[in-house]
């Protein structure tokens, strides 16, 4: 009986792996098509908030959704095109689409105190050559200024050879843009960049934001962070907030900035525009 379910495990999971190979097959090919012809993706904009609970800003995440496919999440689209090489080609795209949003409606749309759209960047497009120059002039030719824009990468980009992160992140301060460091506390780096590099903001991740307000580490890993913004004078969001009770401890320890469904799903820059202006019903006063 062991042998032969044994054997059957060995099929099963033969046959399930030769199916996920297909399945990435076929997802790569979509991509490449929705690639080169620049369909099928759009842009999402999720709001963050300060404790007033007004939108200061918000995050710009891409989707893609093809007939054939439906919506694939980026969680899984994104490495498959790091690892197709195509990362910079995707990185134009999102650029282009933040743009366009922008520009289809005046700033004067934009609630009093909203300072900026965050973009994420891949590692991978952090190697393009001229990239602050490039994303400068097509802001510049849209009429848009730098300092709308603040950029999210993860730590990984600071253990990446062949890469000076300190002289990009330099020339793209010089331009006027802000970083923020997404993800803080799930990487390998040292701490140590936090005081050369010219950082703005660290985004504590979902990850550790989840155990809020029970979960002892949970809570000890946000408490250290919190501090060390605090002490480096940098700005603190918090990500992936999905309770009222996570919103509480987080208002309460010295969080700055709050983004979560909890607050507002990511919506097309229509409907966030029209988000942002709406007041935020909490079942009892953030005090
Ligand atoms: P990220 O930059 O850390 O983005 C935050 C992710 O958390 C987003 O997932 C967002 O929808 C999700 N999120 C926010 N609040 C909540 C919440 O309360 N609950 C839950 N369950 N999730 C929440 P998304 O949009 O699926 O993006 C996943 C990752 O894909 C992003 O993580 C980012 O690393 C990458 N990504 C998304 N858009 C882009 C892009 O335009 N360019 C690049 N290079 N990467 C992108
Ligand atoms: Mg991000
Ligand atoms: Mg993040
Ligand atoms: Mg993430």
């Amino acid at each position: 009986l062991a042998k032969s379910s044994g054997k059957n495990t060995f099929q099963f999971f033969s046959e399930s792996l030769q199916k996920s190979l297909n399945e990435r097959i076929v997802i790569e090919n979509a991509l490449k098509s929705s690639l080169q012809e620049g369909t099928d993706f759009f842009m999402v904009y999720q709001p963050q908030y300060n404790h007033d609970l007004k939108a200061i800003g918000a995050e710009a995440l891409v989707r893609w959704q093809t007939e054939s496919l439906g919506m694939v999440s980026p969680a899984v689209f994104i490495p498959l095109v790091e690892s197709m090489g195509l990362m910079d080609r995707l990185g134009e795209l999102v650029l282009q689409m933040v743009i366009a949003d922008m520009q289809r409606y005046s700033n004067a749309e934009l609630p009093e105190g909203f300072m900026h759209i965050s973009i994420n960047l891949s590692i991978k497009q952090l190697h393009q050559k001229n990239l602050a120059q490039n994303i400068k002039q097509h802001l510049s030719e849209a009429g848009i200024s730098p300092e709308m824009i603040r950029l999210e990468f993860t730590e990984s980009a600071l253990l990446e050879k062949n890469l000076d992160t300190e002289a990009l992140l330099a020339e793209f301060s010089e331009l006027g843009f802000s970083f923020a460091l997404d993800d803080f506390g799930t990487g390998f780096s040292s701490m140590s960049y936090l005081k050369d590099l010219p950082i703005s903001e660290l985004k504590i991740d979902k990850m550790f934001v989840d155990g809020l307000p029970n979960e002892e580490s949970d809570k000890i890993i946000c408490e250290a962070t919190l501090f060390l913004t605090q002490k480096l004078q940098l700005e603190s969001v918090a990500e992936g907030i999905e309770t009222f009770d996570q919103l509480v401890w987080l208002k309460n320890n010295g969080c700055d900035y709050f983004q979560g469904f909890y607050l507002s799903k990511p919506h097309r820059y229509a409907q966030m525009l029209k988000k942002i202006k709406e007041p935020i019903l909490l079942p009892a006063p953030l005090q």
